[in-house]
């Protein structure tokens, strides 16, 4: 990348940093997807118990591969074949000491926005967890949250549901439904069982401070 261009966009994801760091968010700046690694292994203890949620940009920083080192007790959903150890890989994440995740969109005032289907990743995001460690390309930084809502609806739900292979409006025609029709609102959309936007969480100024550790890199991750 242009070095101007790069310094611009370090610029930026500082200021979203203070902005989280004003929300009790610890915040960590990682130049590219390869240095995410070590900071993630400088959060976390020998033995800890640890998860995660889906999460494109985690994989693509090798994150898996440290959680299998045999340092961890790593909860691994991959593992769960019956629909009964899946419900339960996901309850156990409720007293992990760490979950790691990504986030949909972060906002220039620092504020994180998660929209989920079956809703575990954002359950933990909010409360259970000792520690939540959040990793996410420059691309997840939006203004506001207008643009996190379009965010999700053209950038982040439709690459997901081809991924998913849920049968949506926007896996066929690359945008929510809801981008069609004037004055829709962020909880419209699709109406089949594929749907993947059901709930929505808004993660503004944290009472436990320090829970959440957000690391921005400069490179595009995930979706
Ligand atoms: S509501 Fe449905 S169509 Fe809209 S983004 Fe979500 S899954 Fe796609």
């Amino acid at each position: 990348m242009d070095n101007n261009k790069k310094a611009v966009r370090e610029l930026r994801i500082k200021r979203v940093g203070e902005a989280l760091k004003r929300n009790n968010m610890e915040f960590y700046y990682a130049d590219s997807a390869s240095d995410v690694k070590g900071i993630v292994e400088s959060l976390m203890k020998d033995g800890d118990t640890v998860t995660h949620g889906g999460s494109v940009s985690m994989a693509e920083c090798g994150i898996r591969e440290l959680l299998s080192s045999g340092k961890y007790n790593y909860l691994d959903r991959s593992k769960a074949t019956t629909p009964e150890e899946i419900k339960a890989t996901y309850r156990a994440a409720f007293s992990a000491d760490v979950f790691i995740t990504s986030a949909n969109a972060i906002t220039e005032d620092g504020v994180l926005y998660n929209v989920d289907g079956n809703s575990n990743r954002i359950a933990a995001i909010a409360f259970g967890p000792d520690s939540v460690i959040v990793i996410a390309g420059y691309n997840k930084i939006v203004r506001d949250l207008h643009e996190a809502e379009v965010r999700v609806k053209t950038e982040a739900a439709p690459p997901n549901c081809v991924r998913l292979d849920c049968a949506t409006y926007c896996k066929e025609t690359g945008r929510c439904v809801s981008l069609t029709k004037s004055g829709s609102q962020m909880y419209d959309g699709c109406s089949g069982d594929g749907r993947i936007c059901c709930n929505y969480l808004i993660s503004a100024q944290q009472r436990h401070k320090g829970r959440i550790k957000v690391i921005i890199v400069g490179e595009e991750l995930g979706y």
